[in-house]
């Protein structure tokens, strides 16, 4: 089995070939590592190959790995999982980036917590009961009460469309969310994965999300 060198070497060419193709800088995209359901032991190979941010889904399963990675000098890490707000005091000590903010009173309840964070918003832009995320509908409210936030500093936008095999599939969702974005003046737009990340970066993802191309597949916990 090839290891995790030749994996993230594949990743970066892929991200290079799609921003080429798009007239874009590569520099512009952060390779987000998603490191789910594996141990400690995967973000500090990972670290070590000269990646610097994470994402995990999970607030207690992150507390599990974060005393072995949490001192890695340049190591961020992004929860990109739905967060609940009675966790939300837990999650602002772990993490520094928080992309799934959803709602005026998460947003309130991450701000209480004290600790300077980078957030995005989770935009809902398919109908699967499923997801979770704010309807574009209520984003400019949401935008709003988020900026009121002394200790959040609100970077994008974040959307996670209906799992397709097809990587064209959701391309109308990143497009949408790119236009929102550019709409609200929002530099930053996280959408893209193992799957589906030309596309996104055709469409002007700045935050590929990447777990299967890099770690393998996942088995169900
Ligand atoms: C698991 C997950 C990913 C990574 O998906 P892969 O298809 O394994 O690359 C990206 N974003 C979110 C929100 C996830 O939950």
């Amino acid at each position: 089995m090839e290891g995790l060198a030749d994996r993230l070497a594949a990743v970066r060419q892929r991200i290079a070939c799609a921003a080429e193709r798009a007239h874009r800088d590569p520099a512009g995209i952060l390779l987000l590592a998603v490191t789910k359901v594996f141990p400690a032991a995967a973000i500090l190979e990972a670290y070590d190959l000269g990646l610097r941010d994470f994402g995990e889904n999970y607030v207690q399963e992150f507390e599990g790995k974060a005393p072995e990675v949490s001192a890695l000098a340049g190591a961020r890490f992004h929860l990109i999982g739905h967060l609940q707000s009675n966790k939300s005091a837990k999650a602002a000590e772990l993490f520094q980036a928080i992309q799934t903010t959803d709602s005026a009173k998460l947003a309130r309840r991450l701000n209480e917590a004290g600790r300077p964070l980078d957030v995005m918003i989770e935009v809902k832009l398919s109908d699967e009961e499923a997801k979770h995320g704010v309807d574009p509908a209520e984003l400019p409210a949401l935008i709003t009460s988020v900026r009121a936030c002394e200790h959040l500093k609100l970077r994008g936008l974040m959307t996670m469309p209906p799992w397709s095999e097809d990587p064209e599939a959701p391309r109308p969702v990143f497009r949408k969310l790119r236009e929102l974005a550019a709409e609200h003046g929002l530099p930053e737009l996280s959408m893209g994965m193992s799957n589906d990340l030309e596309t996104a970066i055709e469409e002007g993802s700045t935050c590929v999300r990447v777990g299967t191309a890099l770690f393998g597949r996942r088995k169900t916990p």
